[in-house]
């Protein structure tokens, strides 16, 4: 039985970080002030095995959740990911996917295909050599990122959706440019407003180019229309270029939240659940799942902290809300 919790929302998807390391310190993610040489992450102990994970994926899908998206940190940094994604891939019929930088991609996409894997997104911030090296702050080139995509593509794990951050100042003059080369390719680019995710960050609302105003500029160049959703709980606003050359999507949880239809669980490396990205505290499953306790007995926490949710962080941002103790993105997954 799928739970509906307190606002009627029923858990449809799961986000499991895989890994709380990544090879990139994106300024707007894991800023290296923050996540610098001296930064504890987690310990190999801590972390959840893949039957651990398998566990809980299969008892998470009882439940009736049936996408699955692998991510972290940087998930293909986990030793023998593929070992995992056909754990996953066995459990049934399953939307199973990753999110990823990409870094990897070119090496891992055959394997991670014939493990399972259904898709990749693969996140690019711009075209601009320049200006990806910045966001990434460890020197990463886009031709590598470009490698990735089109090896995912090749070897079938397509359509691949490409995830872009703009935050003001730093990537605005990349949207046109990203906007112009995955048109046309059948790759659904999408933006994604900078979010107060974590606390290091140093998000401020002035950093947000609202959605509408990338839509208003591809629009002006070229012309757009939108799309209906394609399911409840989808996160992108979506439409098509007017010519027939694909679509584009944007994400827009600043402006115009969408916490009315979020169904989506997170479940971090070391085992905890939580139901909004902006949680400040999550529930321990990796304990019970240590404890002896039962599948059962596990599902019915999982159903009770279900039922009980009631999050919608977006829909209330506001100065108190800033302040708050929220968990780092590279660690809740994205
Ligand atoms: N390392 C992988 C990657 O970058 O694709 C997966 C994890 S990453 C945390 C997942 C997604 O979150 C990426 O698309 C990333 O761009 C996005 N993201 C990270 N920090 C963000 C922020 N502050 N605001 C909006 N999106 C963010
Ligand atoms: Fe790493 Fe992804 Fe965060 Fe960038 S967005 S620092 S690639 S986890
Ligand atoms: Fe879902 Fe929380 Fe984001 Fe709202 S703020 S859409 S409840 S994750």
């Amino acid at each position: 039985m799928t739970p509906l919790d307190s606002l009627g929302r029923p858990l449809h998807d799961l986000r499991i970080s895989v890994t709380d390391r990544c090879n990139f310190r994106c300024v707007y993610c894991m800023p290296k002030e923050v996540f610098g040489k001296g930064y504890q992450f987690l310990p190999r102990d801590q972390i959840l095995s893949f039957e651990e994970i398998e566990r809980l994926v299969r008892i998470f899908v009882a439940l009736g959740v049936e996408k699955v998206r692998l991510t972290g940190g940087e998930p293909t940094l986990r030793r023998d990911l593929e070992v995992l994604v056909a754990k996953l891939a066995a459990i049934g019929d399953l939307d199973l996917t990753l999110t990823t930088n990409g870094s990897l991609l070119a090496e891992k996409a055959r394997g991670l295909k014939d493990a399972g894997l259904k898709r990749v997104t693969v996140s690019l911030d711009s075209l601009d050599d320049a200006v990806f090296r910045s966001m990434n702050d460890v020197d990463f080139p886009v031709a590598k990122v470009l490698a990735g995509i089109e090896a995912a593509q090749a070897v079938g794990l397509g359509p691949i959706k490409i995830n872009m951050v703009t935050k003001r100042g730093l990537n605005e003059a990349s949207v046109l440019p990203m906007a112009r080369y995955f048109k046309g390719t059948g790759w659904t680019l999408r933006f994604i407003e900078f979010m107060d995710v974590g606390h290091s960050n140093g998000w401020r609302l002035d950093d947000v180019v609202p959605a509408k105003e990338i839509v208003a500029a591809i629009d002006r160049e070229m012309p757009l229309e939108p799309v209906d959703k394609d399911y409840r709980g989808e996160v992108a606003d979506r439409y098509r270029y007017k010519d027939g050359g694909g679509e584009i999507g944007v994400i827009a949880s600043v402006t115009q939240p969408f916490c009315a239809d979020c169904t989506r669980a997170r479940l971090s490396a070391d085992g905890s659940l939580y139901t909004c990205l902006f949680a400040t505290r999550g529930t321990d499953l990796r304990a019970l799942v240590r404890d002896g306790s039962t599948d059962d007995e596990i599902a019915a926490k999982i159903a009770a902290v279900w039922t009980g949710r009631d999050d919608r962080y977006s829909e209330l941002r506001s100065a108190q809300t800033e302040g708050l103790h929220k968990i780092e993105m590279s660690f809740i997954g994205g």
